[in-house]
Order: structure tokens, then sequence, then C-alpha cells
């Protein structure tokens, strides 16, 4: 099998590295890729949003199957392209990949199927409308912009004040492009936030092992927001009588709800919880694999993934074929001093090879690439310690062993990883 990737962050090299462990995978692309993927792959300068350019590759190279990573590439309609070719892709259409796309899309879709969800106030694509919606809510109050703003679209108003500000810099300053031309408002959910990720062929799906992220930049949950800063995987997120709930309440709907507007789903849907004291609700869907959670996730595989996603394309998979480490793992993200604001790049990474003779460590890099032998730094997030161990006190303490051999100016990383599993102490200090 011939094998291309998109996308060229920490998911898609973790994802590089499991397909790799297929005897049946002779070949791999990926498009764009980093300093790290290059090792494995054969690195294609595409940007992944780029779907022109991605079906003239496919149409040079001729993969036997394609995976796809991030949103933008699925948004844009990567899936329809390939499909209209018979080429086999493993992601959902640009009509599915909506739950994405739209939070509002998504929002009444979660409503028309009674799906467990925030309370929607409203939405609007007029700014006036906006702000006197603003007398009848409750603070604080969850504000959403309707498209993909990598990451900033949602904002946690805590009273009219921020609300307002937040809203003009959107709807009227244009700061997140289009896709903050339309919001939503909903009310604020309270609890612990659980990823839930699935792997659908559109009639049958496997869940993924549970996840945990962290989004903030620093520890103990303060700073702002970033792409995740780190995701732990361990059963025990989810005990069974939780899992059903999540199952029959969220997952089976969503697949039937999907199937009977005629809209079937393919690939890897994330469903972002909120464990309320009402039970499990929707925060928001994603059309693909989290980034950490990815690296957490892959990291538990104990079967063949490109078997798996090469059945996934055929609309062929058997859930009996998916078989979970029962130990627990997490990854650990690196980030160049300043992210989520301001930072440099080019930076030497040093200590990478040292990690190798820690058991169950494997690093995923992210924003690096090579420069001559060197592998420098070249985006906010630049790679991820990833561990497997028996409890996931085991698993974090292999995983922060091997951070302090790594060093690059101005890193950064997060000490609390796992830490809201019930610990009280963060594992990295
Ligand atoms: P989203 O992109 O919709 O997942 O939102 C990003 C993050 O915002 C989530 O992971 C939550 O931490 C937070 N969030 C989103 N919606 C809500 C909500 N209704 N109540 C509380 N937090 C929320």
């Amino acid at each position: 099998m011939k094998i291309l990737v998109i996308g060229g962050g920490g998911r898609e090299h973790a994802l590089v590295w499991k397909l790799k462990q297929s005897a049946r995978v002779e070949k791999f692309w990926c498009a764009p890729g980093n300093g790290g993927i290059a090792e494995d792959a054969e690195c294609v300068a595409v940007a992944a949003g780029d779907v022109p350019s991605l079906v003239a590759l496919a149409e040079k190279i001729r993969p036997d199957l394609t995976v796809v990573g991030p949103e933008l590439p699925l948004v844009n309609g990567i899936s329809d392209s390939f499909a209209q070719r018979n080429w086999a892709i493993v992601g959902p259409t640009r009509q599915a990949a909506r739950l994405e796309g739209s939070k509002i899309f998504s929002k009444e879709f979660l409503l028309r199927h009674n799906i467990p969800t925030a309370m929607m106030y409203g939405a609007f694509d007029s700014p006036g409308n906006a702000y006197a919606a603003l007398t009848a809510v409750k603070w604080p109050l969850v504000i959403k912009a309707d498209g993909l703003c990598a990451g900033k679209g949602v904002f946690l108003a805590p009273d009219a004040e921020a609300a307002r500000q937040f809203l003009e810099r959107v709807m009227e300053m244009n700061e997140l492009g289009p896709g903050g031309h339309r919001v939503l408002l909903e009310e604020t959910l309270e609890g612990e936030e659980l990823s839930f990720i699935i792997l659908t062929d559109g009639e049958r799906y496997s869940p993924m092992v549970p996840t945990r992220d962290h989004k903030r930049v620093f520890d103990g949950n303060t700073g702002p927001n970033t792409g995740g800063m780190g995701a732990y995987s361990s059963d025990e997120l989810l005990p069974p009588n939780l899992r059903d709930q999540v199952i029959s309440q969220i997952v089976e709907p969503t697949l039937k709800g999907l199937a009977e507007e005629g809209i079937p789903y393919q690939g890897f849907l994330y469903v972002g919880l909120m464990l309320t004291k009402e039970g499990p609700k929707v925060l928001e869907f994603n059309c693909r694999l989290g980034d950490p959670e990815a690296q957490a996730i892959v990291a538990r595989m104990d079967f063949d993934l490109a078997e798996v996603l090469a059945d996934v394309a055929a609309r062929q998979l058997n859930p009996e074929n998916l078989h979970w480490k029962k130990e627990a793992s997490v990854c650990v993200v690196f980030t160049s001093g300043g992210y989520p604001g301001k930072f440099e790049t080019g930076k030497a990474i040093h200590g990478l090879t040292n990690v190798s003779p820690h058991r169950g460590v494997e690093i995923f890099q992210a924003g690096t690439k090579r420069e001559r032998d060197l592998i420098v730094t070249s985006g906010g997030r630049v790679l991820g310690v990833t561990a497997i161990g028996t409890t996931l006190e085991a698993a974090l303490f292999s995983a922060y062993q091997a951070a302090a051999e790594i060093q690059f100016d101005g890193m950064h990383y997060r000490k609390d990883i796992g830490a809201s599993a019930g610990r009280l102490k963060a594992v990295g200090d």
C-alpha cells in the first residue's frame, strides 16, 4: 500500500509513525509534513488547505490511500474531489465537515435531533441584533464565531461589556476574518471536558480511547488558549456507565441524524463533551482527530492502522479489528517562547536523539524543519513528547524524564499535564 498523509503537525507525525508499523505499507508521502515526518515519509511542499494542488499531487503519485489530518482540506472539499475520481480517502465530505466548519449548523443539527448540548440564545449575522440579545442572557456567556477561526473563535464573556467588545472585534472590525461575521450565543456549561472520538465508515463505527486535552498555555489552566498544550488518555477517564450514556445519547443519535439528513459521515468524528451534573453535553464537533489527542490515542493503538483506515475508505470497517492497550498515555507539548502570541523560529533543537533509550517514549514533531543536519523550530507548537505506561503516573514520569533531555531557546512546556486526573501535584516539577 502507498499512503499519502495530509498535514504537517504532531498529529500527522503520530499517524505516520503508527501507519508505518503496518507490514502492508511500502511508501509514504506527506503534504506538507515537517522535520520529523521527513525521516519517515517523502514530504511534498503543498499546503494542507490547497485542494486543487493536492488533487494534482495525487494525480501524479497515485496513492492507494489518502489520510487527512487537519480540518481545512476537509472543509474545502478534498474528500468530494477524491470521491469523484474514485480515489480512496479517509475524511468526511465538505457537507459533513460543516459539523466543524459552521458552529451554527452544528448547533441546529444537535437541537433538531435532541442531542444534549448547551442551550442556544440565538444566532446572529447583524451586530445590532447580537448587541440587543445581550440584555436577555445569563453571565458568563459563551460567544462562538460561526466559521473556522484557528481556535480563536470561542469567547467566554464574563459580562455585557466584554461581550460587546468581542462582538465588535469579530463582527465589525473583521478581526477573525469571514468566520466571525456570524455568531452564536449560548449558555456556559460547567464540568470536566472530555474528548470522545469515533472512527466511522458511514455505517459502522468504533470509538477511540477517551482523552482529555489542556488548552491553556500555562500551568493551572491559566493564560490564553492554545491549539493544545498536552493530552492524556486513560480508561479511567470514562467509566462504563458514562461511556454507555455518551454512546446512546450522543454518538448514535448523531450518526443516525446525519444518515437521516442524507449526510453520510466517513472518517474521524471528534465529539467535545462537557461532563455536566445533568450528564454529558456536546460542546463541539470536529471533523478529524484532535491534536494533541491523536498523539495520546495512537500510542495506545494495538492494531494495524493502515488496514483499518483502508477498510474505512472502502466502507468496510470491522470494529472488532480495533484493539487497545490497557495502559495510559500522555503527550506533553513543547512550544516556542511567546506562543500563542508572537514567537521566534529557527532555534536549534537539542537532545532529540538522547530520548530514544527511554522505553515507551516517542517524540512527535510539529513546528520543525530540517536545516542541514539540525532540526530547528518553525512554528508555535514544536513537538510532543508522548509516553505510555502501566498507570497515568508511570506514563507521566517517562514523558517528563524524556522532556528534561530536550532543549531549545525560549522553549516552554506545561509541567502539570494530567493533573486534572484527580492528582494534586504537577509531575513535571
Ligand atoms: P469549541 O471550539 O466550541 O470546542 O470551544 C472551545 C472551548 O471553549 C471548549 O473546549 C470549551 O473549553 C469552551 N467552551 C465551548 N463552549 C462552551 C460552553 N457552552 N460552556 C463552557 N465552555 C465552553
